[in-house]
């Protein structure tokens, strides 16, 4: 069968059911403008791994979201980012965490799957890396937003559950490679050094050609603690479930460790499932119909545009 899918998110959280409608529409607007540079991509036979670190770059480029510019702060104000990307087809990823000064933190984990022999490289190392491969730097301050100020300030004391609007992409190629990318300032008012779910392959970043692709989001902890990704994985794998149902399940082992999140996954097929427990997770698909959806809410709030 050959037919392209992609999905993106824009965070699970409960923040945006309660956000003026100007905020909602400027990020739905960024879903849009991701989900069209991602599906022109994919239309043009681009790979699954080019579509996705293309949408997630649009993303992080935008300052509604929690990636790249306009990320959660620290504790200390400072802007630390978590990324990865995931490629089905050769069963390989990449991906950076406690990343500071990169201003496409995607672009610096798909530049250590296919220039290092390493998965996962942290700190200080990944801007000085990322500056010889000729990938954009910017000083701390360019990072930093006025609502991300607020949202530290708002926070007062420690990380709050789960900071939203942190990015993710999966996509179905026309040659049925699948892959998935997840970027993040991870939580507003976290530690210094604190890594999240998202650059942590199998937690919330997986593709494998031979079952699915997932681009988790929510408290970080706990989707670490569940596996979460590879349990989508296992659960598909091992039990038979179909990709929605393996998710809601997955999102179970998520509750029992105490977090609550989201996903957007997409099976060998290019069947989608994007399930959250969290109120609200800005999300969004395309394929080969032309057409793009958006949701935000729980409830019927589905959005659909042409393309072109
Ligand atoms: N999962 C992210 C983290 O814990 C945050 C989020 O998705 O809101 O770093």
């Amino acid at each position: 069968m050959t037919r392209w899918v992609l999905a993106v998110h824009g965070g699970a959280g409960d923040r945006a059911a309660t956000l003026a409608r100007e905020r909602l529409e400027a990020a739905r607007r960024g879903v849009v403008a991701a989900l069209r540079t991602g599906a022109e991509v994919l239309a043009e036979r681009g790979s699954a791994v080019e579509a996705v670190v293309a949408a997630v770059k649009v993303l992080e480029d935008d300052p509604e979201f929690n990636a790249g510019r306009g990320s959660a702060l620290t504790v200390d104000r400072t802007v630390e980012t978590d990324a990865a990307v995931a490629d089905g087809r050769l069963r390989r990823a990449g991906a950076v965490a406690a990343c500071r000064g990169v201003r496409n933190p995607v672009e610096a984990a798909r530049a250590v799957m296919e220039r290092t022999e390493h998965v996962l490289m942290a700190g200080d190392a990944v801007a000085q890396l990322a500056e010889s491969w000729g990938l954009e730097l910017e000083p701390n301050d360019w990072f930093v937003t006025p609502h991300a100020l607020e949202q530290l300030r708002r926070s007062g004391q420690g990380p709050g559950p789960s900071s939203g609007e942190t990015v993710g992409a999966v996509a179905r190629d026309l040659d049925g490679h699948l892959a998935a990318a997840t970027s993040t300032g991870g939580r507003v008012g976290q530690l210094r050094g604190r890594v999240g779910d998202s650059p942590l392959i199998g937690a919330g970043t997986w593709a494998d050609d031979g079952t699915c692709a997932v681009s988790a989001t929510g408290g970080g902890e706990a989707l670490i603690l569940a596996a979460f990704a590879h349990e989508v994985d296992a659960l598909l794998r091992l039990t038979g479930a179909g990709i929605a149902a393996a998710c809601n399940r997955a999102l179970e082992s998520v509750a029992v460790h105490g977090g609550r999140g989201g996903c957007i996954a997409v099976d060998v097929a290019g069947n989608l499932a994007m399930p959250f427990t969290t109120e609200a997770m800005y999300r969004g698909w395309a394929d080969m119909s032309g057409e793009i959806a958006t949701s935000v809410l729980h409830e019927r709030d589905l959005l659909t545009r042409r393309r072109g």
